[in-house]
């Protein structure tokens, strides 16, 4: 059994208000996590994100280098990287479907990104490396594919990851580390029914919907997971992978989703767009030049407190990296803000008005 005791505090419509803890560590929901895949934030210290409760890091690449047992003697995870609130390990399936593998019977032939080398990742594999690592949250190893795959490799999916879950299930050995389980079955709801029933037979801490974002419509993806949704246990936190675009966020909160991890916000502040409460700028615009002021007036962010506009634009011309580390602390910033709106919303029953400041439809 594992420590996780998920609370939820309060409904508006389907959206939901929760807290969970781990570890004596607290996470207030909906959360969003942001992707330090190798241990560190691309071109930013994470220590500088004084608002997030939770990192997510990856098994695939921090098995590869420096390695589960490198890291378990260096203290573990969160020593390693110096973090000590919670950590989120995402298990290699979706590098199963991003990179170019082989699936064979009983795991995932990889191609290791580093040298070329080939080697395979198990379910059991997966799991004994995120115990190594001590990461707060395990997930199961999952199987991938397309969103618009046929039914029937869709059925493989979700037969294959229900087959790995109860292996993950079996193989996990650590009771300071919950575990998730995964959900697939792409945008047929029949599949998504049989996914989400029979994960949750196997009793997990918690549910992810897998296999989203990945070239589905709005609409599509909020029916899918209203629909999903209404299967799961209420008093279990629910995760959808790979989503942190604030349309996306406000869809799925507004669906009783808890937890979000994604790329994007630190991605598009590196392309120079910013977040600036419902709508972006683009700080590589002209008019920016001579522009004195910071990029969100009411923003805390230490960029919004220390730079104007016209020295961001002037780093991201002509030196990139320090302009990353500022413009990437304010979207990460920026996106945790509209997450703890969010939150407060749903505990004053005012999550309408909410999702209309963020949603002009
Ligand atoms: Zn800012």
């Amino acid at each position: 059994m594992s420590n996780l005791n998920f609370k939820l505090l309060k409904k508006d419509g389907n959206a939901r208000a929760g807290v969970l803890v781990i570890n004596n560590k607290e996470v207030l929901t909906p959360t969003f996590m942001p992707v330090a895949t190798k241990g560190a934030l691309k071109s930013t210290p994470h220590e500088l994100l004084d608002k997030t409760s939770v990192l997510l890091a990856n098994t695939y690449h921090l098995y590869l280098r420096p390695g589960a047992e490198t890291i378990n003697e260096l203290g573990g995870l969160h020593k390693f990287m110096n973090w000590d609130r919670v950590i989120l390990t995402d298990s290699g399936g979706f590098q199963g479907w991003s990179l170019p593998t082989k699936k064979v019977s009983d795991g995932i032939q990889f191609k290791n990104v580093y040298d070329g080398s080939k080697f395979l990742m198990t379910p059991e594999i997966s799991i004994k490396t995120q115990n190594l690592l001590g990461s707060d949250i395990a997930m199961i190893f999952d199987y991938v594919v397309d969103i618009d795959a046929e039914d029937h490799l869709q059925n493989e999916a979700i037969d294959t990851t229900q087959e790995w879950a109860k292996i993950a299930r079996e193989t996990h050995n650590n009771n300071q580390q919950a575990l998730f389980g995964i959900i697939q079955g792409g945008l047929v709801k029949k599949l998504r029914e049989k996914s989400a029933l029979s994960m949750i037979n196997l009793d997990f801490d918690g549910y992810a919907l897998g296999g989203l974002a990945l070239g589905e419509s709005r609409q599509e993806r909020k029916d899918i997971v209203k629909f999903t949704s209404s299967f799961l246990p209420i008093d279990k936190p629910r995760y959808v992978m790979g989503l942190g675009d604030t349309l996306g966020l406000v869809d799925l909160i507004a669906e009783g989703i808890d937890m979000f991890d994604c790329v994007w916000p630190a991605r598009l502040a590196r392309h120079g767009k910013l977040i600036t409460g419902n709508t972006y700028i683009n700080i590589k615009n002209k008019k920016f030049s001579s522009d004195s002021e910071p990029i969100y007036k009411s923003c805390p962010c230490f960029t919004c407190k220390n730079y104007s506009k016209g020295f961001l634009k002037h780093l991201l011309n002509n030196e990139k990296t320090s302009a990353w580390l500022y413009l990437t602390i304010h979207n990460l910033i920026q996106t945790e803000i509209m997450l703890d709106e969010a939150r407060q919303s749903i505990l004053e029953s005012d999550f309408e008005n909410f999702k209309k400041r963020y949603i002009n439809e």
